[in-house]
Order: structure tokens, then sequence, then C-alpha cells
């Protein structure tokens, strides 16, 4: 029997902490994975030197041979459909329709169908995203029955089966930091708690024990609290 061939991954790794453990769950069980990023003017740059401090924290784990190169996609379209308090210089708050001004529509939905055109003409298999239906701010992108439906109609729009694998769907942010030491240990912690990027303010001034951000932000209580429920497990 022959073996099965081995299955290829790219990971949509913004920087933040969730697919900066997406980016470590998939260096453990595929035989090469490459990263995709987007600039999509984004209020805070933070996140895109923290997306490259974590792939080179990565590169140097136990995982050797496995990452491979980077995509960074500039995705100047969002900012001119505007509006979005993660790009306008606004204060986060809840809209009438009861999702946080911070949603942006269709991201996702964009940034998984480049993902899947950037893995065709890579020939990766696997398309592996943070996406989180139990820590989240109530973004409808982020639900697994929409990302099932995106992973039907991403393969057939190819012709190729493509899956869409969310590792955190399910998990909470405590869950989040139990899973990074199960793959990496205290060494991989150390690299999300320092070179992840959450915060909506895009503050690095201080580090907490939780990490770099304002502390206050949806993002960073998010954050502080599944760190202090793992630290308090
Ligand atoms: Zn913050």
């Amino acid at each position: 029997m022959s073996a099965l061939p081995q299955r290829r991954a790219l990971v949509l790794l913004s920087g933040g902490q969730d697919s900066a453990t997406c980016l470590a769950w998939a260096l453990s069980r595929y035989a090469e994975v490459e990263t995709i990023g987007f600039d999509y003017g984004q209020r805070h740059r933070a996140e895109l030197v923290c997306r490259l401090r974590l792939r080179d924290g990565m590169q140097a784990m136990a995982w050797p041979g496995r990452l491979g190169p980077d995509h960074l996609l500039t995705v100047e379209v969002l900012a001119q459909l505007g509006g979005s308090a993660m790009q306008d210089e606004v204060a986060i708050a809840m809209q009438q329709d009861g999702l946080p001004n911070t949603f942006v529509p269709g991201r996702n939905l964009l940034f998984f169908t480049l993902a899947a055109a950037l893995a065709y003409r890579r020939g990766l298999q696997v398309l592996v995203g943070g996406m989180s239906e139990t820590d989240y701010s109530g973004y409808p992108d982020c639900r697994d029955n929409t990302l099932k439906a995106l992973q039907v109609a991403l393969s057939l729009g190819v012709e190729r089966p493509l899956t869409l694998e969310t590792p955190l769907m399910w998990r909470d942010k405590a869950a989040t930091w139990a899973l990074a030491e199960a793959l990496g240990g205290a060494a991989l912690v150390e690299l999300v708690r320092r070179e992840s990027h959450t915060c909506y303010l895009g503050e690095r001034g201080r580090l907490h024990d939780w990490g770099y951000g304002c502390g206050h932000c949806p993002a960073c209580e998010l954050r502080a609290q599944g760190w202090t429920r793992w630290v308090g497990r």
C-alpha cells in the first residue's frame, strides 16, 4: 500500500494570539506550512511586525524544515468600503444590529477566498484560520457554519478539495493558551505572550502578564481574562 501524499497547509497569520497558536498547530501536523497575511490598512501596523517575529520564533522551535514562505497581500479594497473601527479613527462601540463596529463585513470571506486562490497556485490542500465561536465578538463570519459553507464553495470553485481547519472553533482563550503549551511548551507560550498582538488600539508600551496591550479594549479584556483563567486553572 502506498503512503498517502503528505498534506501541506496555508495558515492565515494575522499576528494575533489565535493565529499564532494556529501556526504552531499546523507545524505540528503538516509536512509543510506556508503563511499568508493581509495588509488592509488596519489602524495598527504592530500586528504586521508581530507576524514576522512569530514566524522567526517558531522557525527555531521543534518543527525544523516545515515552515515555508510567507505571503503578504495588499487588500486596499476593504478600506475603500470603509466604516470600521479596525481601520478608521473612531471609538469602538456596539452598533444597532448588535455587532461591534470593529466588524469588517466580508473580511474573513475575502481573506479565505484569497487564501484559496494562493493555495491553488502553491499546491496546498489545507487552509487554517484562528476563528472561534467560543470567545468571540459575535462576528458572523467566524461561525463554524459560515466556514463550513465556504469550504464547500471554495472547493467547488477551484475544482479541488480544500479543507478549512479552525482548531480554535470550540476553544476559549484559556484553552488556546493550554493548546500553545501542549504544542510547544513554555517556550511557545512565552513567544505568543510577547510577540503576538491583539489590542485594537495597537498599544505595545507595557508588557502585562498576558502580553502587550492597552488593557481596556474588548480584545485586551478577552485576552487578559483568558490568561487569568488559564494561569488559575
Ligand atoms: Zn487594547
